[in-house]
């Protein structure tokens, strides 16, 4: 029986799936995996802080999960027989935010999570119960603001931002204290002697003071990464945890390879930070990006693959076996096969609210489904490339009028012909040189563009909801330094886009033409937006990281 709890669960969370009650038949199926031991009253199991936390299973008596607060302790709930304890932190092996101690004496089933994490990889209907109750678990965590990071800051400051952004986007739950709305939060400050300019100030575990950090310091604060071993040489190492190293990342864990991602921020890459996925396969409602590469991420953690937080590769060693990936903090992972999966960064308008209308009326591609949301209306494309030329003959079909807007005199050199007689011919489109964005306006949506003609200086206020910025994307590959062969752009080539002559510069040493996917060295692997002519769609990206590992597969046989 479940008591009632000190909180309120959110609306998606059902109280059988947060704390469910195993039965008889499930409890002996996980006891199989450990050991049984006696609790006595009092005995705290797990202390906040503590690392390698272990699975309890009452099997009778009962265990508290404890909130301390300076002297008192809250009750977040307690776990009678059949119920068991953990949340996230079972599967990514952080440290622990609460202490459970024992309220009644008993006996516990008691499981260290390399084991644990075995029954959920191999049983599928315990996998199930465990899995989600650790992860709606979390969510509970999360909007209650229960955990172990208060954040000081304010929401007009760029630091607070990144901050947040940083933790949400790694499910790490915190409470926040606005300083432009709590008076009381100055006087927190002062009891750290932290002055303004430290903001934002995140306090972390109750004691240490980090002002204003990177993402590195906060990762290393929270112990993202401790778990995880980095001396041992990995089958896989994948660089970079957006869609395409994630989905490596899936497939290579679930079909057994030790695989472990290196990722320069938070997973979910470029995707996610969309506001809403609209052309997934599987999810006809839409689905944010959040979402989406958050389940991406816990999957690829049940499979066993480990993931370490803000780690930047900044050097591939191509040249020895295994390969050497250094990364920014100086140390390096040793691999056998290595996947790149860097992603590229869309060249974007330099404009405070910019990322509040990504995905609301702020565009970085122009397909089907963006034409049929601005039928009708006004958009505006920016950009001189082909890229934006092909946007605005495209959208031409649909909308009412397309103002392209070109920074210099005049569409770039670099435009197809055939593009710029058709923008020449269509009467719906009017160019616009000399001419760039200086605000964007507007509440969920965006409503209203200013933008300056540069000749006259004078700013212009227009009234449109649609605006796409094809300005181009930039591979994130300048760390690759010479160790691979690179399109004009920048972007790794692979596969039969790698000619002869490419091979031969790279000194390819194998009679076997690389595989698809492969770049000019055997055993380096580039997927997803990073890859030269990879269609720039999450679901392309999913595709090439799972089909890259059917190929890491045939290089660990030989
Ligand atoms: C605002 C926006 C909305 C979008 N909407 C859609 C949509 O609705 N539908 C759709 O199909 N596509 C959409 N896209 C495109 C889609 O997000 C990308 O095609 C997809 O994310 C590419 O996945 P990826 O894994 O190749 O790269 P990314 O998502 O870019 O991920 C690359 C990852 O590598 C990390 N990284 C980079 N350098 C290093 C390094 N040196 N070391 C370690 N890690 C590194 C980055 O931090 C990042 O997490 C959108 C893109 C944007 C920007």
């Amino acid at each position: 029986m479940t008591e009632p709890l000190p909180w309120k669960p959110t609306a998606t969370s059902h109280l059988e799936h947060l704390f469910p009650t195993l039965t008889a038949e499930q409890m002996k199926r996980l006891a199989s995996h450990g050991r049984r031991r006696a609790i006595a009253a009092g005995e705290v199991l797990v202390d906040v802080g503590a690392s390698a936390v272990p699975f309890f299973l009452v099997v009778s008596g009962a265990i508290q999960v404890l909130r301390p607060s300076g002297d008192s302790e809250a009750v977040i709930v307690t776990h009678r027989p059949g119920q068991f304890s953990g949340e996230a932190n079972m599967i990514n092996g952080r440290r622990s935010m609460a202490r459970m101690r024992v309220s009644e004496p008993g006996e516990a089933i008691q499981i260290d999570r390399d084991q644990l994490l075995g029954v959920v990889q191999t049983d599928a209907e315990l996998g199930e119960i465990l899995m989600r109750a650790f992860i709606l678990r979390r969510i509970e965590l999360i909007a209650g603001g229960f955990g172990d990071v208060v954040l000081i800051g304010s929401m007009h400051c760029g630091g607070t931002l990144r901050v947040k952004e940083f933790l949400t986007r790694n499910g790490h739950p915190y409470h926040y204290i606005d300083l432009d709305r709590d008076s009381d939060a100055q006087e927190l400050l002062d009891r750290f002697h932290v002055s303004a300019k430290d903001v934002p100030v995140l306090i972390c575990r109750g004691d240490a003071v980090l002002r204003n950090p990177t993402n590195h310091q906060i990762a290393d604060c929270l112990g993202f990464n401790e778990a995880i071993d980095p001396v041992r040489v990995r089958d896989l190492v994948i660089i970079g945890g957006g869609p395409a190293g994630l989905a490596a990342a899936v497939y290579g864990a679930s079909e057994g390879l030790d695989v472990l991602v290196l990722e320069a921020n938070s997973p979910g890459g470029q995707a996610g930070s969309s506001s809403r996925i609209e052309n997934y396969l599987g999810f006809p409602t839409g689905i944010s990006g959040l979402d989406l590469t958050g389940r991406a991420y816990a999957q690829a953690q049940k499979f066993g693959a480990q993931v370490m937080i803000a780690k930047d590769a900044t050097r591939l060693a191509c040249d020895r076996q295994p390969f050497s990936v250094q990364m920014d903090d100086g140390a390096a992972v040793a691999a056998r096969v290595v996947i790149i999966a860097t992603g590229a960064e869309y060249r974007r308008p330099t404009l405070q609210n910019l990322a509040q209308f990504e995905g609301a009326g702020v565009y970085y591609g122009a397909t089907q489904m963006e034409a049929q949301l601005c039928a009708g209306e006004e958009v505006i494309v920016v950009g001189g490339g082909n890229s934006a030329g092909q946007a605005a003959v495209f959208l031409a079909q649909t909308s009412r009028r397309v103002r392209i807007l070109v920074r210099g005199d005049g569409l770039a050199d670099t435009m197809s012909r055939y593009l710029i007689r058709r923008i020449e011919d269509s009467p719906s489109i009017v160019l616009r040189t000399r001419a760039e964005i200086v605000g964007l306006e507007g509440d969920r949506h965006l409503e209203r563009v200013q933008w300056r003609d540069k000749s006259t200086g004078r700013v212009e206020t227009t009234d449109v909801r649609h605006v796409f910025v094809m300005t181009g994307a930039m591979p994130n590959t300048r760390w690759i330094d010479h160790c691979l062969v690179l399109d004009k752009k920048g972007f790794i080539k692979t596969g039969p886009d790698l000619s002869p002559d490419d091979l031969a510069a790279a000194r390819w040493p194998l009679s076997r033409p690389p595989y698809l996917l492969e770049a000019s060295r055997p055993g380096v692997f580039a997927v997803g937006d990073v890859r030269g002519g990879n269609v720039k769609r999450v679901a392309s990206a999913v595709g090439e990281g799972s089909i890259a590992v059917a190929f890491v597969h045939q290089i660990l046989k030989q």
